[in-house]
């Protein structure tokens, strides 16, 4: 029996692992981990599905230069003929010929290894990954507001003390549904329940109050709870004076967002938007959470800080069961990029510009800093620039199905297209890997041990259940067996454990610091949560309690302005579009879709049924939903759930990224998933 954990969400639930025979898996409750406490949703139970598939890849496969059918190969000919295409495009076109993207589902030791990699035995700055497109909104407005990104900065379970609870775009009910125990604990116990989504979604069933704006206005609502909490004098002084700066300017900058003007724009009745502060104002104890619906906007960031405006104006970060928090999604959201795999950071959180850093990362590394590559593309960037002159010629692929997960999706596909050398890390055939020049199949969660820090901050650790199958191998093994062939000056390991202590001593001193976290620790304490520098220390459940990790030790109110989505409904395009997730499916679905006990229904379009009259639709009837991007078509589900200005395709199957937005966030360079123009036809 192993005890371990998820392979998907953020929630890394933990589960029992026990071997039924010939490699097959049953996985089981493990009722002691805190975080879910033996219970697992659809796609945990079922997550050993994936074990013995058909669709399992256990060959390298290589493009036959005379079909270009791919083809099975042995590994030294796959790892030989790869590094051979990078030297020599390196050789023509430089250094950052060569891109990497990387994935916020790869362990610790893996996106380490990645980034060390790029920068070490590739020497190119063009390295980002996946998770730029989950919550980097929020860590960026993380970084500004409170000094550091930690997604939630206090354990989970704390959500059943606070009084209320406002979830800004977060449908985890249905995402991870073992984490709506808390909040159904929080109601048991006479807490409150606040839920903000254009979708009545089976979260908000759950909720004490349900406002459902315009999507693309969640910035605007916070400015309209700030200005009323203002002006009903509900602003804790104290607080203000002791513990943050910038508040005046806030103050002001919110003076013009009186309700009728909130209304206005987000469609919130201002009678809901008084219940709210309301509520916000009677609880001793409150917290609000953010989660995609809030932060995929090319004004993320800003919706974000206006939200932590609010938190910060009740003087609740850092007061017990109360605070402002992140809803990760990805399985390694938090961890993946906490250790290098980002364009503009080095192991530990630090900033790849800062000299101080470079010298640090450098001295564990065994290289001189002035050879590390400065800051590179941002992921949507990195792949706009795909095969242009001035872009990377080839990319290396860990972890991720860009072909379903990129926004303007067609668009990106043809810029993979556009490559000299293409090199896919997969378990399966996905979407991403059926392009590729080489695809290389990996082991997949029960095969191997690592770790993985989850929504919480806490730091939690796979462990090997049964042997991979013939014929694969670990990302680790792959990224050693290159750098030994391209001629790395230093080497590389492939052993989990060995790798971890290395980037505890990387991330020592950094914001996220795991210095004294050891996997004998993980696996007494049940997950240690960051910062923790020492071996001594006992890890740092709670933040924020005393200060802020800010130069001054105070938090930032920051002043944010409104500008709407990116795309605005027009007489072509007269509706919104909104993207998101269902129960039995996880981000691209390239493992659930393989899984046969979850159901695979396709990609389907809801609209209300007032839309579905004006445009002759009824439900099951195919519909086309058009954007400037691109078209799909779709079954429609007609449901009284939605916004009749609204139309929502969930994103696991091709087809819901080819009408997505790629306009970008500023500071966090998030794409606007979550809303663009869109029209639907019969
Ligand atoms: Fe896995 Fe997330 Fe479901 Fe838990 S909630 S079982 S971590 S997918």
């Amino acid at each position: 029996m192993t005890e371990t954990h998820c392979p998907y969400c953020s929630l890394q639930c933990g589960m029992r692992l026990q071997q039924k025979g010939r490699g097959a898996l049953e996985v089981l409750p493990w009722d002691e981990f805190p975080v879910n406490e033996g219970g697992l949703c659809r796609k945990g139970w079922t997550a050993a599905g994936l074990r013995g598939s058909r669709e399992r890849l256990t060959t390298p496969m290589v493009k036959d230069r005379g079909t270009g059918e791919l083809r099975a190969a042995g590994w030294d000919e796959a790892l030989d003929l790869v590094a051979a295409r990078i030297r020599g495009l390196q050789d023509a076109h430089g250094k950052d010929a060569i891109g990497v993207f990387g994935g916020g589902g790869l362990t610790n030791e893996k996106a380490y290894q990645l980034g060390k990699f790029a920068r070490v035995a590739l020497g190119t700055s063009q390295i980002d990954y996946n998770g730029r497109w989950c919550m980097s909104s929020a860590a960026s407005a993380g970084n500004q507001a409170f000094g550091v990104d930690r997604g939630l900065p206090f354990p989970l379970a704390d959500v059943e003390q606070s009084d209320l609870v406002v979830l800004v775009g977060s449908n985890l009910a249905e995402t991870m549904p073992p984490a709506a125990r808390h909040l159904d604990r929080l109601r048991e116990r006479g807490g409150r329940l606040v839920v903000i989504d254009p979708r009545l979604t089976s979260t908000a069933e759950r909720a004490d109050l349900f406002l459902q704006p315009v999507p693309g206005t969640d910035l605007a609502l916070a400015l309209g709870v700030l200005h009323l909490l203002d002006a009903q004098g509900a602003i804790d002084d104290d607080y203000v004076a002791a513990r943050t700066t910038g508040w005046e300017d806030v103050r002001r900058s919110v003076a013009a967002w009186w309700p009728e003007r909130v209304e206005r724009v987000t469609g919130v009745s201002t009678a809901e938007l008084r219940h709210l502060v309301d509520l916000l104002v009677e609880a001793d104890r409150a917290m609000v959470l953010t989660a995609r619906g809030a932060e995929q906007h090319a004004q993320g960031t800003a919706t974000v800080l206006s939200w932590i405006n609010v938190a910060l104006a009740l003087g609740l970060p850092g007061r017990p069961f109360s605070g402002y928090g992140c809803l990760t999604g990805q399985g390694n959201g938090q961890g993946g990029r906490e250790h290098g795999q980002k364009a503009d950071q080095l192991p530990g959180y630090r900033m790849i510009d800062d000299p101080a850093a470079r010298d640090h990362v450098a001295r564990v590394w065994g290289v001189d800093a002035a050879s590390l590559p400065g800051k590179g593309r941002s992921a949507y960037e990195l792949l706009d620039a795909l095969g242009t002159p001035t872009g990377p010629k080839a990319l290396l692929v860990l972890g991720s199905n860009i072909v379903v997960s990129a926004p303007r999706a067609s668009h990106v596909t043809e810029r993979l297209e556009a490559l000299d050398l293409l090199v896919v890390c997969d378990i399966v055939m996905s979407e991403t890997a059926a392009l590729a020049d080489v695809v290389l199949p990996v082991t997949q969660w029960a095969e191997e041990r690592g770790t993985m820090t989850n929504l919480e901050g806490r730091v939690i650790l796979r462990e090997q259940a049964v042997a991979a199958p013939d014929g694969v191998r670990s990302d680790l093994d792959v990224i050693a067996g290159l750098a030994e062939r391209l001629g790395s000056p230093v080497p590389f390991s492939t052993e989990p454990e060995e790798i971890f202590a290395e980037l505890g001593r990387a991330s020592a001193g950094g914001k996220a610091d795991y210095a004294g976290i050891t996997y004998d620790r993980i696996r007494d304490e049940k997950g240690v949560f960051w910062p923790c520098p020492t071996p001594g220390h006992p890890g740092t459940p709670r933040m924020f309690a005393d200060s802020f990790p800010t130069p001054d030790g105070l938090a930032r109110f920051l002043v944010q302005q409104f500008a709407g989505a990116a795309e605005q409904p027009d007489d072509a395009y007269p509706l919104h579009l909104t993207t998101g997730r269902v129960l039995a499916q996880y981000q691209s679905g390239a493992q659930t879709r393989r899984i046969k006990d979850l159901p695979d229904t396709g990609a389907f379009v809801e609209l209300h049924p007032m839309l579905a009259a004006r445009v002759g639709a009824h439900d099951g009837d195919p519909v086309v939903v058009r954007t400037r991007r691109g078209e799909l078509k779709a079954p429609a589900r007609v449901v009284t759930t939605i916004r009749p200005d609204t139309v929502f395709v969930p994103f696991h199957w091709v087809g819901a990224n080819r009408l997505t937005n790629d306009a970008l966030d500023p500071s966090s360079r998030m794409p606007e998933f979550k809303v663009c123009a869109a029209e639907v036809t019969t």
